[in-house]
């Protein structure tokens, strides 16, 4: 494993794993506070069979983005938004919550020690995965002795190569994501086994993605996969409001503000299936791919095709307006550029 050659074709980079030098790897035991890992060749952990997540999913993960800009910046966008998030997800689940500023600055390290796997402007992002795992060995259903907090990159092209395209989803009548009371709204690794098979089945019938409506009524639209769910009709946009089945996306969170910054009225609410198969238009989003325009939705016999090719007008205004507002482009208003200095201090071991 070594930096991109001089021929490195970045137009190559799809949505998918492509090795990088680092990766930044702290511990802690339960009970005690974390003190700040160190940076290490990427590679093999070395894991107990009886550790509490190999057992029991004791695990959650992040996703964000570290892309440079029109102004040759290299910037995450919203990480503290990650780290409160990842705070939570740890409590929830039992383990020692890693601060906030350790978070970040173990994320800038990883960002800063692979450097050179930052895709040029405009063609793609260093994409980072903070990992929280507990490691220890433990037998009965229990919070694991000891944690280890992993941060890891991996260079990705654009979600949509050659522009927006819109995607056809189906509704899942038969699986729901999360239930009232249970681990849905934080990124937790147990969440997303169940959704393979369901999501597997819909793209052998050409769909790309399930809808999953809600465990109680089997009604209201939560979440698409794994990314979060708008409509928008009479220039309204509506999304299903937090009510702990939903993970709370921070690219969510960002469209709702934008929109509302750009004179739009924004709805959080339940969002029946049945109104959004009513609108004009819809998309999904999540930072893997922004903003995806969805081109139709099926629910049984019932197929509901949004607009001529799917990409909605208003869609396509939230996405330049983010894309840009992310590369520098377009200005940032709300401050959520966050810049990483490429020369910070790494703490580096090579054990
Ligand atoms: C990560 C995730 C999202 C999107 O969150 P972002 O912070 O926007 O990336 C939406 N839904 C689920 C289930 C997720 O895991």
């Amino acid at each position: 494993m070594s930096g991109p050659d001089n021929n490195f074709d970045w137009d190559s980079l799809t949505f998918s794993l492509t090795k990088t030098e680092k990766m930044y790897v702290a511990e802690c035991n339960q009970g005690d506070a974390w003190s700040p890992g160190n940076i290490l060749p990427y590679g093999n952990l070395s894991i107990d069979p009886a550790a509490g997540v190999l057992n029991y999913g004791q695990g959650i993960f992040e996703g964000m983005k570290a892309q440079r800009t029109a102004n040759n910046r290299v910037i995450l966008f919203r990480p503290e938004e990650n780290a409160r998030r990842f705070q939570r997800g740890a409590a929830r689940l039992g383990m020692p919550p890693v601060p906030e500023s350790m978070f970040i600055d173990a994320v800038e390290q990883v960002v800063a020690a692979n450097s050179s796997w930052i895709p040029p402007s405009g063609r793609g992002a260093l994409y980072i995965r903070p990992v929280l795992w507990g490691t220890g060995p433990i037998m009965g259903v229990a919070p694991a002795p000891s944690y280890t907090f992993c941060v890891f990159a991996t260079p990705v092209g654009p979600y949509f190569k050659g522009g927006l395209s819109a995607i056809d989803l189906l509704i899942s009548e038969e699986n729901h994501r999360a239930a009232p009371g249970g681990s849905g709204g934080v990124k937790a690794i147990g969440n997303y086994a169940p959704g393979m098979m369901p999501s597997k089945n819909a793209k052998k019938q050409g769909f790309a993605e399930v809808i999953y409506l809600d465990a109680v009524e089997h009604k209201y639209i939560e979440e698409v996969g794994a990314a979060n769910y708008f409509c928008i009709k009479d220039n309204v946009l509506y999304t299903p409001e937090l009510t702990g089945t939903i993970l709370p996306g921070i690219t969510r969170e960002s469209i709702i503000m934008l929109a509302r910054h750009r004179g739009y009225e924004v709805n959080e609410t339940q969002v029946s299936a049945e109104f959004a198969m009513t609108a004009d238009e819809s998309f999904c989003c999540g930072t893997a791919a922004v903003i995806s325009p969805i081109a139709s939705i099926t629910q049984g016999e019932n197929k509901k095709v949004f607009g001529v090719g799917g990409v909605g007008v208003i869609t396509r205004e939230l996405y330049d307006a983010l894309t840009n507002l992310q590369t520098e482009i377009n200005e940032d208003p709300f401050g959520w550029l966050h810049e990483v200095n490429l020369n910070l201090a790494l703490n580096i071991s090579n054990e």
